[in-house]
């Protein structure tokens, strides 16, 4: 089973006929004879895909479109209209009113195949993305404002008189930046940065099939138009070509004649889609980014820790080289928010964080592991290196009171190190992050047992 279409058509013989189709195509096929009994099926029964005659008993295509796009589990199902008699008009009225695409009935089964099978990868391609992002979405990890889409570019690949015609015709239609490309210049144009698109309409005539297919497939795969829509113009008559761009990766494909409207409409529906798949994936992105960041400071959080020590314990190994961990604590830290309040101590952990970063390099790893209790790693550091920056840390929080913002005498903090020194591995076994944080913490212990603000070394390092 590759999907579940909803066909929905009075016309017993046809929903039999279309059945017989899909079914042979391996996909599980539902039933509608009605505008209304489809919108009842598609809550219950949730199709991948509807397959939706333009002429229903109960309603007409604008108002049963309206109301399936008003149901938010049919939101973002495609639906394929079925026209009676396929004109420009009608698909562009169809198209405006929430259809995903539209092809005459009486269109081939090879081209009505290809056209499901794109629709439906575009479909789960979307749904994997909304899928990926629901957690981070779900959990307010990636609440940013709304993205801003500067205008639209459209890149037309086409050649010959016809290109600056169809570019002329598309500007009137509403289009706000389109730039013809000759098909043959277009990669290298693109490749150096001398031409930009967001959108690709590309013109192919079927003597030029093979060259044009080779170009989309080029645009599909390079770095700077990978993510880009493709949407493939031809010349009436041209099914079997165009069920070939679908099966190679063209985002949509119109068989002449085609009103500019229409092209402008599926160029903004095509972009439209790109930006949401965009915005997932950032919300995905970030999302990753917040669950290993530590909100209150922005430094990482223990999660990303750990793994990363690991790593850096398994390339110190590596390289033969040592790894100096420390574990810093503020000293009576409980004192700060009892005499001054919960939202002072959490702005002093701030300040704190900052300076603990301040001597540390990009290589260096710094996180907040507790509540006032930070780890920091040094790759290539010596007992002596290490020693001097915990040295330097400590002066830092120590040497320049803490201010507050709620006014008052700044307060002093002082902070307590332990460290330890993961050596080179003379035995062959690695030392694990958390037994190193342990050697780290029972130092720290010392040094708070030593009268605290000072620095501790393990006494007996790692191997
Ligand atoms: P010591 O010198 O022995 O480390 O004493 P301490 O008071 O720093 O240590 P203790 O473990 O007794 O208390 C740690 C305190 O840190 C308790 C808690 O109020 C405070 N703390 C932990 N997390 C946060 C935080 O996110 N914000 C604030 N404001 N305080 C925190
Ligand atoms: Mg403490
Ligand atoms: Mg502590």
């Amino acid at each position: 089973m590759t999907g579940k279409v909803l066909i929905v058509d009075d016309v017993a013989t046809n929903r039999i006929v279309f059945k017989a189709k899909l079914t042979e195509a391996s996909y599980a096929v539902g039933q509608a004879a009605s505008g209304c009994a489809a919108l009842a099926c598609v809550a219950s029964t949730r199709p991948d895909l509807i397959l939706a005659s333009s002429r229903l008993p109960d309603m007409d295509t604008t108002a049963f479109l309206r109301a399936l796009r008003a149901q938010p589990t049919a939101r973002h199902i495609p639906v394929l209209m079925l026209t009676h008699q396929d004109t420009p008009a009608q698909r562009r009225t169809a198209l405006e009113a929430g259809a995903t695409e539209i092809m005459d009935r009486r269109t081939g089964d090879s081209l009505l195949l290809a056209r499901l099978r794109s629709l439906l990868r575009r479909h789960h391609a979307q749904q994997d993305l909304r899928a990926n992002a629901a957690p981070t979405a779900a959990l307010g990890l990636a609440e940013g404002p709304p993205p801003f889409h500067p205008a639209e570019r459209i890149g037309l690949i086409a050649a010959g008189p016809g290109a600056l015609r169809l570019r002329a015709d598309l500007m009137r239609a509403g289009v706000d930046t389109c730039t013809i490309l000759p098909p043959e210049r277009a990669i290298a144009a693109i490749s150096a940065g001398r031409a930009r698109a967001d959108a690709f309409l590309l013109r192919l005539s079927e003597a030029e099939a093979e060259a044009g297919l080779r170009l989309m497939a080029e645009l599909r795969a390079a770095p700077r138009t990978r993510a880009c829509p493709i949407l493939i113009l031809l010349e009436a008559g041209t099914a079997a070509l165009a069920a070939t761009a679908l099966d190679m990766g063209a985002d949509g494909v119109v068989l002449a004649p085609a009103c500019p409207q229409e092209l402008r409409l599926r160029l903004s529906t095509l972009l439209a889609e790109k930006h949401e798949a965009d915005r997932l994936r950032n919300t995905v992105q970030d999302g990753l980014q917040a669950a290993l960041t530590d909100p209150l400071t922005g430094l990482h959080n223990r999660r990303y820790a750990l793994p990363r020590l690991e790593r850096m314990i398994r390339a110190a190994a590596r390289a033969d080289r040592s790894l100096a961990v420390m574990v810093a604590d503020l000293d009576h830290f409980k004192k700060v928010n009892d005499a001054n309040g919960h939202a002072a101590g959490d702005a002093v952990l701030r300040q704190v964080a900052a300076r603990l970063r301040a001597p540390l390099s990009e290589a260096d790893l710094i996180a907040r592991i507790g509540g006032e209790e930070f780890l920091i790693a040094l790759p290539g550091a010596t007992r002596a290196t290490a020693r001097s920056t915990a040295a330097r840390i400590c002066r830092a929080v120590r040497d320049s009171p803490f201010a507050l913002a709620q006014g008052g005498d700044p307060l002093r903090i002082t902070v307590s190190i332990g460290v330890t020194l993961s050596r080179p591995a003379t035995c062959g076994t690695l030392p694990s992050p958390e037994g190193l944080l342990d050697q780290a913490d029972r130092a720290l212990y010392g040094a708070k047992a030593g009268g605290r603000n000072t620095v501790t070394l393990a006494t007996r390092p790692a191997a």
